[in-house]
């Protein structure tokens, strides 16, 4: 690491290797090849208190900093991805909460998350919307005491283990413009929250992606994030800040494995008397692998820093989760060539990287969705007048 920890985030870090070593590497390959939730390893997260790591210490989390919550992240994606998704979305749900919710929201809901008794995640993405969020059709209509739900969202991240879920709704379909009928809920699984299909990826197995169905699903009028209608893309977006750093600290786990299971690969594997980590061409991918996982992780703890001192960072938090998600992508692919035949079996590692890294491009908000955000903050930012 660039950052020299220090001796409790040491100590934190400590435990979590271990954890990684002990009860999760031997057995990643299996789990992921049938597609099986890692039930026994969320059980080890809670005791680890990951399911608390970025809540306040006041709502009974960890109230750990982003800046080591990044490490943490790129940790375990070196070890398995998926693990990392079934704590993230669901502290983006809790961010959304400690931020923006109101006193008695906190006091409810977040010592609930943060011991894993309720886990859950984000539910902005529709079957006809991801990126233009502000076109979603899920529907909130007042009714007394509660607020009737009715819609479908996709993609949904822990929508079948998962218990509850920040769910991103329209509760004046006609408002324009169109953000200001939009509100964020803490949505509990109960009467008329239907957990439609497991859907099937190329990768990020392990952890569900499902569809939810919400039919005259009634909510307590008390589960609206701060209280008031409106805000709810304001609400969802600021906890992505968060969650697009969460995406390059896993970019940076999966190209810095990528990259160390090259360079050992390239000093044992020999062809034409030498081993292959002495061809110039073999060299010119290692080095440029190894420069895309500093320039990531470098833009990953310049994010966290500035999220960690309360500054707007969505165009930085942009640029860490553009170049870690690409790095993570050319690493992969990079790293197979680099292993050859072997690159392409089903026995290694690798394949499981070059399956996994492109989600990082997508989730989140896509890579040309930063580039269009980056460009927009740049002359925000900047004006001429
Ligand atoms: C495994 C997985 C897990 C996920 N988990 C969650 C989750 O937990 N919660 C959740 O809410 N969602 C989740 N998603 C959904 C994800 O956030 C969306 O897929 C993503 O935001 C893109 O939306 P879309 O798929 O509708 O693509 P679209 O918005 O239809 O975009 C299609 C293409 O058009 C491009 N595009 C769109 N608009 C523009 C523009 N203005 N300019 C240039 N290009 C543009 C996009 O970049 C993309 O290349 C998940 C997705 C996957 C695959």
């Amino acid at each position: 690491m660039t950052n020299t920890p220090s001796q409790d985030d040491a100590l934190i870090l400590d435990s979590l290797e271990r954890f990684l070593a002990r009860d999760v590497k031997p057995y990643v390959r299996e789990l992921e090849h049938d597609d099986v939730y890692p039930a026994e390893m969320v059980e080890q997260m809670k005791a680890l208190g990951l399911f608390g790591a970025t809540i306040p210490e006041e709502y009974e989390g960890l109230g750990l900093s982003t800046t080591l919550y990044a490490q943490i992240v790129e940790r375990v994606s070196a070890v398995w991805m998926s693990l990392s998704g079934i704590f993230n979305s669901h502290l983006i749900m809790a961010a959304a909460v400690s931020r923006f919710g109101t006193e008695e929201q906190k006091r409810t809901w977040l010592p609930r998350f943060a011991s894993g008794e309720l886990r859950g995640g984000l539910a902005l993405t529709e079957p006809d919307c991801g990126t233009d969020l502000q076109a979603i059709r899920t529907t909130a209509v007042r009714e007394g005491s509660h607020y009737v739900i009715n819609g479908t969202k996709t993609w949904i991240s822990n929508g079948i283990h998962g218990h509850i879920f920040a769910l991103l709704v329209k509760t004046d379909p006609t408002a324009e413009p169109r953000h200001r009928g939009m509100s964020l809920f803490l949505a509990e699984k109960g009467p008329g929250f239907i957990v439609g299909r497991k859907l099937e990826k190329l990768g990020y197995k392990g952890i569900d992606s499902a569809e939810l169905v919400f039919e005259d699903y009634a909510v307590p009028a008390d589960r609206l994030i701060g209280g008031e209608e409106g805000l709810g893309l304001k609400h969802a977006l600021g906890g992505l800040e968060l969650g697009r750093i969460n995406i390059a600290a896993r970019g940076v786990g999966i190209a810095r494995v990528a990259l160390e299971e090259s360079v050992a690969y390239a000093q044992v594997r020999k062809t034409f008397g030498k081993p292959i980590a002495e061809h110039q061409a073999i060299q010119i991918m290692l080095a440029d692998m190894a420069t895309r996982v500093e320039a990531g992780r470098l833009l990953v703890q310049s994010a966290a820093a500035a999220y960690d001192r309360g500054e707007r960072c969505d165009m930085e938090a942009g640029m860490a989760k553009l170049f870690a998600s690409e790095a993570a992508v050319t690493n992969s692919l990079d790293a197979m060539r680099i292993h050859g035949g072997y690159g392409y079996s089903k026995e290694f590692n690798l394949e499981r990287y070059y399956r996994d890294a492109p989600l990082l491009c997508i989730g989140e908000g896509t890579n040309e969705l930063q580039r269009i955000l980056i460009a927009r903050q740049l002359i925000e930012r900047n004006p001429v007048a």
